[in-house]
């Protein structure tokens, strides 16, 4: 990739100063060190020549005109828990951070929905307007870290999708600033809209390469009733499919998360948590449940029936979380897979996410494994299995250095992707494409796809300036 652009030089920085105020711009080298990275792989790491931190869009706009008249190119952050490099500023430049911007400006109960800036973290977001009686249904598992900047912009996914959909279903608006600096509204406090090309959409998912959102519409449902999660062992993968497929339909109700997580990184989590799942000795793969009910009686009926139609269908065992600290026990270990997969080996490749058709899981499963051990990796697999949605990661081997692990790592990733593609699939379903999978990506799409895409992103950025290097 050609490096076309200018550095910030002491002029641009003193304008800077004047947009955000000297309290609120970074350009000591060792605190830029702090945006070098996000959760992808470490040897990815950028640091940017200035970070800027503006709290409004007007200051955002300002930023925007100038890096765009001075060829610099601008990389927005969120909280910078992304998977896949797509906040880190591989071409240096600004790092322009949405942290100060963290204001819910409205709750509004009549349309059920709330306004929120771009800096707000998710998790405040579904605590806030649950004191309303109302539901933000996103939840990644990131969902104590992210932002909600972050999760438009990656369209992130996580462990409701299955009931409630991706973030792409929870956004009614955007405010965005343009890398031009002009300032756009789209969308509002409505729900549907057939007035022209649907923009909202397009942005939506765009990893920070459009345009830099600095309010955000979200949709609230009215706050959902009990939930019970079960907890179900099997000996192998084929059965947990085959089991959660049957138990949707024979209990007559979509559960609001289906989990997978395979022995390899529950074995890895639980000794990082110092914790433990029944029945780890014999299991291969557990599943996690969770189901809703408006009443108790609604309630336990649907839990028998799902962990009844589990049973016939090969679970070792089910076991039922009905209070907070067993079933926070049990999502505690699924979130934390990530942590528990570095503590086994802080060189795990974890930033892979494929989407195949449910009926594929076992297919792709078996793929990952056979890719994976023909290079001497072992590799995890977890995910949100009722989206038919997996994470690889693999464990470096020893032997190699990072370098060529990187290399293998990729090498490994791509052929997977290949196989999730040709199974009717897609290389993420939620993680993006960022630099991590860049060339993946370019690969797995029709030249004509790019060329409208190339398109798209000249219209909106004319010098691409913004977060040049990822996806595109
Ligand atoms: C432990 C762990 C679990 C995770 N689980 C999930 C999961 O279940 N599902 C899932 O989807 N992801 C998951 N992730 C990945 C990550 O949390 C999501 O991608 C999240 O949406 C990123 O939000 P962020 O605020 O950290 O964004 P960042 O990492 O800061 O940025 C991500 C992208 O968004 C852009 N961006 C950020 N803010 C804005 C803005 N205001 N305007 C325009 N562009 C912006 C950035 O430029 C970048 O391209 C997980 C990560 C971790 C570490």
């Amino acid at each position: 990739m050609d490096n076309k652009y200018n550095h910030v030089d002491p002029k641009t920085i003193e304008k800077l100063f004047k947009i955000c105020g000297k309290g609120n711009v970074i350009y000591e080298k060792e605190l830029l060190e702090n945006y070098a990275c996000d959760e992808s792989n470490k040897l990815l790491c950028h640091a940017p020549e200035i970070v800027v931190k503006p709290k409004n869009a007007e200051q955002v706009s300002k930023i925007m005109e100038l890096a765009n008249e001075s060829l610099i190119p601008v990389t927005p952050r969120g909280a910078g828990s992304g998977i896949a490099g797509a906040a880190i500023p591989i071409f240096g430049g600004i790092l322009l951070s949405l942290e100060r911007m963290n204001k819910i400006i409205e709750i509004d109960r009549v349309n059920r929905v709330a306004i929120v800036e771009p800096g707000v973290i998710t998790n405040d977001l579904c605590k806030k307007v649950s004191e309303e009686g109302l539901f933000y249904a996103g939840y990644p598992m990131s969902v104590g870290a992210s932002s909600i900047g972050g999760n438009v912009a990656t369209n992130a996914g996580g462990g409701k999708v299955i009931k409630y959909g991706n973030t792409r279903k929870h956004i009614l608006g955007l405010e965005v600033v343009l890398p031009t600096g002009e300032i756009l509204e789209i969308g509002g406090k409505f729900r549907k809209s057939t007035w022209g090309y649907d923009l909202l959409n397009l942005l939506i998912g765009s990893e920070g390469t459009l345009g830099i959102f600095t309010k955000i519409v979200v949709n609230l449902i009215p706050l959902p009733g009990m939930t019970v999660d079960l907890l179900a062992p099997f000996r192998n993968i084929e059965e947990a499919v085959s089991a959660f497929t049957n138990s949707i339909i024979s209990s007559k109700s979509v559960p609001v998360s289906v989990e997978f997580m395979d022995k390899v990184s529950v074995d890895a989590t639980t000794s990082y948590l110092n914790t433990n799942l029944p029945l780890q000795n014999e299991a291969e793969a557990y599943l996690l449940i969770t189901v809703e009910g408006d009443t108790k009686e609604k309630l336990e009926d649907l839990y028998e029936k799902v962990g009844t139609t589990l049973l016939q269908m090969g679970a070792l065992d089910v076991f039922i979380a009905d209070n907070k600290t067993n079933s926070e026990k049990i999502w505690l270990v699924r979130r934390e897979i990530l942590e528990g997969l570095k503590f086994k080996d802080p060189n795990v490749c974890a930033g892979g996410d494929v989407v195949v058709p449910v009926s594929e899981i076992p297919v792709i499963v078996d793929a990952i494994r056979r890719i994976s051990r023909s290079c001497n990796v072992t590799p995890a697999i977890v995910g949100h299995i009722g989206d038919g949605n997996l994470h690889p990661a693999l464990f470096k081997p020893d032997g190699i250095t990072v370098e060529e692990w990187l290399r293998l790592s990729e090498e490994i990733l791509s052929k997977i992707v290949d196989v999730a593609v040709k199974l009717g699939g897609v290389g993420s379903g939620e993680h993006g494409v960022g630099i991590e999978k860049r060339s993946l990506f370019l690969r797995s799409k029709s030249q004509v796809e790019i060329k409208l895409m190339r398109g798209i992103k000249q219209l909106f950025d004319p010098n691409w300036i913004l977060n040049p290097g990822k996806v595109l």
